[in-house]
This record gives C-alpha cells, sequence and structure tokens, in this order.
C-alpha cells in the first residue's frame, strides 16, 4: 500500500508499485494510460488486463474520481457547472466552457478556500482540505466523459488557492501534460493565485511555460489589505517584486487580474495607480466586471466606468482586456464557486441531478 493514490501517481510511481508486486514494467504503463489518458473510474475497464490482477489492484489501489453530483447548463452560453462529489463526501465545483479554440475547464484545487478575499464565495467557509493531484486531474476526466468532449485548456482558477496547495499542484501540472496522459501543453494551463509571493519564487524556479495569473484587485496596499487578506502578509511591493523576476525568468506575460467594484476600486485614480504599478512589465491585465454574490454587498462597476477605467490604462500603454462572463445565470462565473449542494435552480440555468452516479 502506498499513502498516494494511484490517479495521483507518476509514470515513474506506478512503475514501483508494479515492481513490488512482481509484474512486468510494461504493465505500469498500461495502467498509468488507462487511469491518466482514459480516466477509467474502475479497474474492470482495463480490457488488457487479467481479471485477478484487476482486483487486486482494485483492493490495495482504488481509483478516487470525481462523480457528477449536479450540473448546471447556462442558457445563454451552454457553459457548463459541475458539482463534483470526492470519495470522502466532500464537494467541488468546475466549468467547462466552449470557445472558438476548444473547451477550457476551470479547475478546483482545494474544497473551500482560507484567503479570505471579501468579494468571493469560494472562502466564506474556510478551507476543508487541498484536492490531491488526482483529484486535480479527476475533475477532467469527469467533464470530458460526461460532455463527450476533450478538454484542451484548463485554468485553476476554480476553488480553493492552488499555491496554498503547492506540491499537488505541480504534479497536477506534470501528470497533466504527461504525453500519456491528457497530454495538455504547459501553455494550454493557467493558474491564477491571490499572491503568495515565497511559493510564487518556487514556482518561478521550475520555469514553466504555463500562464501565470495573478488576483491584483486593487492598485495600492490600503485598499488591497482591505479586501484581500493576503495583501496584509505579502504587499504589492513584494508581490510586484516578483512578478517582474518571474516574467523575466520564465519570458511568459503575466496576466493580472482585476475585479471592477463600483466605487471601490474602480475610480480614475486607481486606473492611473494601475497603470504606474504594471508599467514597462511583460504583462496583460484583464478587467473582470465583479459577480455579486450573497454574502457581500459589492456591486459590480457600470459599464461606461468600466470603459473609461479601460481607455485610461490603454492611454498608458497598458495591454488590457474586459473578460467576458460565461455562465452567469448559473452562478459559473469568477467567485461565484462553491462546495455545497443548490436546494434550488440558480435562476436561468438548466438543473440537471445526478446524471452518471451509477457508472
Ligand atoms: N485563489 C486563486 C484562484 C481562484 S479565483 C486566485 O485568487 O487567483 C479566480 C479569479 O476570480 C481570481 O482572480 C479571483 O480574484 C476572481 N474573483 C473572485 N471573486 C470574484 C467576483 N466576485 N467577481 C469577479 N471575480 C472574482
Amino acid at each position: 500500500m502506498s499513502d498516494i493514490d494511484i490517479k495521483s501517481m507518476t509514470l515513474q510511481e506506478i512503475t514501483d508499485v508494479c515492481i513490488s508486486l512482481g509484474l512486468p514494467k510494461f504493465r505500469a504503463g498500461q495502467i498509468f494510460r488507462w487511469i491518466q489518458q482514459i480516466g477509467v473510474s474502475s479497474y474492470d475497464e482495463m480490457t488488457d488486463i487479467s481479471k485477478q490482477l484487476r482486483l487486486q489492484l482494485s483492493e490495495s489501489y482504488p481509483i478516487h474520481g470525481c462523480e457528477v453530483e449536479q450540473k448546471f447548463v447556462s442558457k445563454l452560453d451552454g457553459t457548463v457547472k459541475y458539482l463534483f462529489r470526492l470519495c470522502d463526501g466532500n464537494f467541488i465545483e468546475s466549468v467547462l466552457m466552449k470557445y472558438k479554440y476548444g473547451y477550457t475547464l476551470c479547475i478546483s484545487s482545494q474544497v473551500g478556500c482560507r484567503m479570505g478575499c471579501m468579494f468571493c464565495a469560494s472562502t466564506k467557509n474556510g478551507c476543508v482540505r487541498s484536492l490531491t493531484a488526482g483529484e486535480m486531474i479527476g475533475q477532467i476526466h469527469a467533464a470530458q466523459r460526461d460532455a463527450g468532449v476533450r478538454v484542451s485548456h484548463v485554468v485553476i482558477m476554480g476553488m480553493g488557492e492552488p499555491l496554498d496547495n503547492f506540491d499537488n499542484a505541480m504534479r497536477f501540472l506534470s501528470l497533466a501534460g504527461d504525453e500519456n496522459g491528457l497530454n495538455i501543453g504547459m501553455r494550454n494551463i493557467s493558474l491564477s493565485t491571490c499572491g503568495i509571493v515565497p511559493r510564487m519564487y518556487d514556482l518561478m524556479e521550475k520555469n514553466l511555460q504555463i500562464t501565470l495569473s495573478v488576483s491584483l484587485h486593487a492598485p495600492e496596499n490600503e485598499l488591497r489589505s482591505k479586501i484581500m487578506p493576503v495583501n496584509r502578509k505579502y504587499p504589492l511591493n513584494d508581490l510586484m517584486k516578483v512578478c517582474r523576476e518571474y516574467a523575466k525568468k520564465t519570458s511568459r506575460r503575466i496576466s493580472f487580474e482585476y475585479a471592477m467594484i463600483s466605487g471601490l476600486n474602480d475610480t480614475d485614480e486607481c486606473a492611473y495607480k494601475l497603470a504606474e504599478l504594471v508599467r514597462g512589465m511583460l504583462c496583460h491585465v484583464n478587467l473582470i466586471p465583479a459577480n455579486e454574490i450573497e454574502e457581500s454587498t459589492y456591486k459590480r462597476s457600470g459599464e461606461k466606468t468600466l470603459r473609461t477605467f479601460c481607455d485610461i490604462l490603454r492611454s498608458r500603454g497598458v495591454n488590457v482586456t474586459v473578460r467576458r462572463s460565461l455562465g452567469s445565470d448559473i452562478d459559473a462565473s469568477c467567485g461565484q464557486l462553491r462546495s455545497r449542494r443548490e436546494n434550488n435552480t440558480p435562476t436561468g440555468g438548466e438543473i440537471n441531478e445526478n446524471i452518471c452516479q451509477k457508472r
């Protein structure tokens, strides 16, 4: 037995398991592909492995996947929000979005979150636990199986703070990129952080080709500390310093996320300060009209304010875009994900329950 579950294991680790069981090495390749590439939820699906061995493996190395507990389909844009049940009964959410270039899955990295950002629903009940790498991979398998599509892009922007679950997030990246697994190129993966500076240096050392997104949301310390407690520990000057080094070292442009909240961080003065903050840096600013959540009184900025803010940044030479909100009728947008069942259908979306429970 091993203390790491089989869906989280690398090919080398599965090889070690096979050796310990006296099995030939090629079995490891077969098992790895079934688990990572095909995403089987049971050993019984491994048709090129004997019944006896399947039984032996299933007893010692159970496959922990994600089961679809609830599913919501947006009537506006076809975006699908999944509520997945984990093997210990906890729930997480993932969002499947269709773009011109393929399907993107927004995955969770923790059950809940302990970062405490004021505007985000995922953090309201704290962090229950971090996800294993296998559970992060499992969200992709479950969504692909349910929707019958290939997920080509992944954003780690669902529930949780991925850099607060650093080792598993790194293990996830290497599994997702494995050519015998899902084979998702690192350039097709974005990881979003609220700014845990020491872990950003650790990530920089890995020199990956992923896109690093940084949740900024305010251009000065007083305001940022007010809405994002993490800023009290890692203030803006430290954050911007690591971002500059990160962009330089990896030659990858950083994407700054900025949720526009009415009357709070959307003034002209904020726009000027933001332009000054990112000046001369290899980066991109993504403005997100803030999504409203029931626990907070924050309202999203109006169209006109958004446009003015965007214009100011642009006039100062900042590369800026406004994020299109998908799945807003099913509470599937940024900051709206939670780890609980919904008793009521979010307005407008279609609910579709327990559709693949017994597989
Ligand atoms: N913990 C990570 C990843 C999860 S959040 C992070 O903080 O980056 C994904 C993005 O949605 C982050 O930029 C987050 O700040 C943003 N977000 C959270 N709540 C939001 C809201 N109510 N409206 C718009 N964006 C929000």
